[in-house]
């Protein structure tokens, strides 16, 4: 499978410090290998969208909402996203599950609006250091994986482990290895071995530079979604050159 890498912007840029980004992307892209996106805030889409235009950089949403349409004030729906430019987004990220209260069943919910507007759905999944440390990662996981997938479902899984989100602490290639594979097996039952071989599960978690190579050789991780590093672009560039 060709490693896909995506950075995730967060709630990080203005309109210069988002464009500088995305000209500097498109500059230092070239011909790299590894499939990318990058996932800005949701005001700055549109102008990233048109730089990064046939730079083969895809872009994505960081959340959308369930329903289609309606009155929903300050939501942004999955079509609304694609109309701007859009043609992936993140679901259900442990910073929206802590600060807004996102359920699985919700985040299944998102899911199912996506793919029905055409997106690709990046479907987050990851235990706090107190359930790893409670040696319950694997039922954790797997109750999120299980409930945040939809019928037919054919996204990207993001295994982004708590303890690892921002604090410099990243998985082992080992343990992030086993998460991976464990999450291949849940999906193999819940959607089918065929579904699940081909559904790429990135790694997320204090990825940079320096232990990227070590983790995408990996047998069961895709690829990466990068947040602080993805806010520099030689950080993200050398992480996708880790990774062609
Ligand atoms: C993330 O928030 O998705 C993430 C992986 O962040 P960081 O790379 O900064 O740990």
């Amino acid at each position: 499978m060709r490693p896909l890498i995506a950075g995730n912007w967060k709630m990080h840029g203005l309109t210069a410090e988002s464009a500088e980004l995305a000209q500097a992307l498109r500059k230092g892209v070239g011909a790299l290998a590894p499939e990318m996106l990058v996932c800005p805030p949701a005001t700055q889409i549109a102008a990233v969208a048109a730089i990064l235009e046939h730079s083969g950089i895809a872009i994505g949403g960081q959340d959308c909402h369930a329903e289609t349409q309606g009155a929903h004030t300050g939501e942004i729906s999955a079509a609304m996203l694609r109309d701007v430019g859009a043609s992936f987004v993140i679901l259900g990220h442990s910073e929206r599950q802590a600060d807004q209260g996102e359920t699985d069943e919700l985040v299944a919910a998102k899911a199912r609006a996506a793919v029905a507007a055409g997106l690709v759905a990046i479907i987050c999944v990851g235990e706090s250091g107190a359930e790893r440390a409670a040696g319950q990662a694997e039922a954790v996981v797997e109750r999120q994986l299980a409930g945040s997938l939809c019928e037919d479902f054919a996204g990207v899984i993001a295994y982004e482990p708590i303890w690892a989100i921002g604090t410099g602490e990243t998985a082992t290639p080992e343990i992030a290895q086993e998460a991976h594979r464990y999450l291949r097996g849940v999906m193999a039952g819940e959607l089918g071995e065929g579904v699940a071989a081909a559904v790429p599960i990135l790694y997320g978690g204090s990825v940079t530079p320096d232990n990227a190579a070590h983790l995408i050789v990996q047998l069961d991780l895709d690829g990466f979604l990068v947040g602080g590093a993805s806010l520099d672009p030689q950080k993200f560039l050398a992480i996708i050159r880790s990774s062609g």
